[in-house]
């Protein structure tokens, strides 16, 4: 896609444009230069600070069409405070959303909101003291989200809010990673190893796993901070025997400093790898909430995703996980997926909650450069995407008729209609870590190979991010551990400048 940027300011890189481009263009290469080609997409954008405001004119081209949106601040009064920075991208977004509907003849449900998390935005103005009507005006009118949407944000930023009430600045919790599967989804770009040979890794990887928990128990301990959540999540946890799982979580038992645990997560995931033992066994071991995730329970929607289980599979650990009495199960469902109609959809749906999980997270099928799936391929990626556009919004009818609420939302990118990913939850059972973890409220200690520590200081809005190798087999070389230095700096850092 060529993009020209005839004029710029200092409020907005290129890479904001080409950002912006990809909400109608998913997909699209960039390039500088060049001449355009018949039908081939591109931009022109001309975005000039004026005495009275900013002025975008935007072009947009595509199978032949060009289409013109243009917008001006000057006099245009926004429903909260805005930088200068903030009324440049207004002008941008709302000129790009114009020529974007006339020239594809839909609107962006998120408007030209780029981030991954809009209800962090919601929550930082209600904060901030402005009503949820006020917020939910800027999402509709300022940032030209659609209503539903809006709505969505700020009602998820609300529930956020309440379950947030309690927590502390030294809060934290630990994530503990199992990017191991026993086969690859085809819409999955994850590192997760499924090959014998990878899988072959697993031993060893627990071991480095057991050094790094230690390690971060211990330094949690010495930073005095309060442990509320632990959460291990995957690829798929519930690869692990049930000896592994045994050793595992034993050594959770001696070392995580408790007292203030609030919840004990285990992502067992994939039907296919859950026995009775394996549940009996977290369980017995004080996990409190686990997930059963089908991603569809239509079994020909299942075989286009290369899921290798049966719908009886899931079906059965389903009522397994049920039966073992956990505080709360999950079932995730994906949105999108090649095959599914709205009927298959609806199908899925009304299997969860008929089975009676309390968690319940409707995901968006995101299309993954590194997935087996293809985009255009394997016709899945429209990015109108009206049929996965319908499937969410039915979900979140039916959901919250039957009393489940939206209390944690993300957005990816390249995802079929622009759409979401929203946990749903009854009241009283949200998962506190995947609110902590996606808002980057609190600070996340993480083990394990692409597991991410974000080190966060809420009081003082500053963040560390410290990745590990993402691969287990550099995992397994890396000499330098839980990096314990860098955690030291940060909160030494801190420290200081609180003296
Ligand atoms: S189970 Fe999850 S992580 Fe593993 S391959 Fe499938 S989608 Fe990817």
């Amino acid at each position: 896609m060529k993009v020209v940027i005839d004029n710029r300011t200092p409020y907005l890189n290129d890479f904001y444009f080409r950002t912006l481009c990809m909400l109608y263009f998913p997909g699209e290469k960039f390039r500088e230069d060049g001449a355009e080609t018949d039908g081939a997409p591109a931009a022109r954008f001309l975005l000039e600070e004026r005495a009275d405001g900013f002025f975008c004119r935007t072009e947009l081209s595509a199978g032949g069409r060009t289409e013109v949106g243009c917008f001006s601040t000057a006099g245009y009064r926004p429903f909260v405070e805005m930088t200068a920075s903030d009324f440049a991208s207004l002008a941008l977004g709302k000129a790009y959303l114009e020529a974007g509907r006339k020239l594809f003849g839909f609107s962006l449900p998120w408007g030209y909101l780029l981030g991954l998390r809009p209800v962090k935005r919601a929550k930082y103005y209600l904060d901030r003291g402005y009503s949820p009507e006020t917020v939910g005006k800027l999402f509709t009118e300022d940032y030209g989200v659609l209503p539903e949407k809006a709505s969505l944000a700020v009602e998820t930023a609300r529930i956020e809010i309440d379950m947030l009430r309690d927590t502390r600045p030294d809060d934290c919790a630990l994530y503990l990673s199992i990017p191991f599967c026993p086969t690859r989804c085809a819409y999955c770009s994850f590192v997760s190893c499924a090959t014998p040979r990878l899988l072959s890794l697993l031993p060893a990887y627990l071991e480095r796993l057991h050094a790094d928990v230690r390690d971060t128990c211990r330094v949690i301990r010495e930073l005095g901070m309060r442990l509320t959540s632990v959460y291990i999540g995957g690829g798929t946890p519930s690869i692990l025997s049930e000896m592994q799982l045994r050793e595992l979580l034993s050594l959770l038992e001696r070392e995580l400093p408790g007292g203030d645990i609030r919840e004990f997560s285990f992502e067992a995931g994939r039907p296919d790898t859950i026995t009775a033992e394996k549940l009996h066994i977290l369980k017995a071991s004080g996990v409190r909430r686990v997930s059963v995730n089908p991603q569809t329970t239509d079994p020909e929607v299942l075989r286009r995703i290369g899921r290798q289980h049966s719908v009886d599979a899931f079906f059965s650990a389903a009522e397994c996980a049920m039966r073992e009495g956990f505080d709360v199960v999950n079932a995730d469902l994906i949105a999108g997926l090649p095959g599914d109609t709205r009927e298959t959809f609806e199908k899925s749906l009304s299997d969860v909650m008929r089975i009676g999980f309390e968690n319940i997270t409707v995901h968006t099928l995101s299309v993954k450069k590194a997935a087996p799936l293809r985009f255009s391929a394997d016709g899945v990626y429209d990015p109108a995407g009206e049929l996965a556009r319908s499937c969410v919004a039915y979900a979140r009818r039916t959901l919250g008729a039957g009393g489940w609420f939206p209390y944690y939302l993300y957005r990816q990118k390249n995802i079929v209609g622009n759409a979401e990913n929203v946990g749903y939850a009854k009241k009283g059972t949200e998962n506190l870590y995947n609110v902590l973890m996606m808002e980057e409220y609190s600070t996340v200690f993480a083990c394990g190979a692409g597991a991410i520590t974000k080190l966060v200081s809420p009081e003082r809005n500053e963040i560390c991010r410290i990745a590990f190798p993402k691969y287990p087999y550099e995992y397994l070389d890396a000499s330098d551990g839980i990096r314990e230095p860098e955690i030291r700096r940060f909160f030494a850092s801190l420290q200081e400048k609180k003296g």
